[in-house]
């Protein structure tokens, strides 16, 4: 794994340096294989340096007037709760199933039981730090709608490539980003790099 900077990219420099970008083979978690992988733990490693992006991205939700920002564990989850602090708006969380199945985006979100009856109702923007194919923000979406919710947008400080732009465009909802960088997804079957036999790494 090779941390690299990201010619070409319109993520502002400060946040490029925050997100640690890896190129190698990586399995995501919707089941695709991608040349990038971005880390989160180094982006919320120091809040005050996360801080300019977060009241960013705060400046592009706001209009939609959401009631409560929401995010899949993990590194979506701490980026609804600092934005929805912003906002001064509610916060909610969903968990990732234990056990996920076969195939493409086989991951499924869960909010926690004593969230359910708080979201009902309730207009709700779900939020990710950096969306790829966007297995994490559709089933954050998904289970959002099943307790009652309606979902108005996604946001996100980066959206890799066009894979999870095109998913969330296909559910209707506008997809809000501060930046984007061009990626390429895979299909495991359709994948260059797995014909080429270099090892895959997992980053679920
Ligand atoms: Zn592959």
């Amino acid at each position: 794994m090779t941390p690299v900077d990201l010619p070409g990219s319109n993520i502002p420099e400060g946040l490029q340096f925050l997100l640690s970008a890896r190129t190698g083979h990586y399995r995501m978690e919707s089941g695709h294989h991608s040349q990038v992988w971005m880390e989160f733990n180094t982006l919320f490693m120091n809040p005050s340096h996360l801080r300019p992006f977060i009241t960013r991205l705060a400046g592009l939700l706001a209009p939609l007037q959401p009631d409560a920002l929401c995010g899949p564990y993990i590194g979506g989850m701490l980026l609804a709760s600092m934005t929805a602090m912003e906002m001064g708006i509610e916060f909610f969380h969903t968990l990732r199933q234990a056990d996920p199945g076969e195939g493409m985006y086989p991951v499924q979100y869960h909010l926690p039981a004593d969230l359910h009856t708080h979201v009902s109702g309730k207009r709700v923007i779900v939020v990710d730090d950096v969306i790829n194919a966007g297995s994490a923000v559709l089933a954050t979406c998904d289970e959002l709608a099943a307790h009652g919710a309606e979902v108005i947008a996604v946001g996100a400080l980066v959206t890799l490539g066009d894979t999870g732009v095109e998913a969330v465009a296909a559910r209707g909802l506008p997809l809000l980003s501060i930046s984007s960088h061009p990626n390429r997804l895979y299909l495991p079957d359709e994948c260059p790099l797995c014909q080429q036999g270099v090892e895959l790494t997992e980053v679920k």
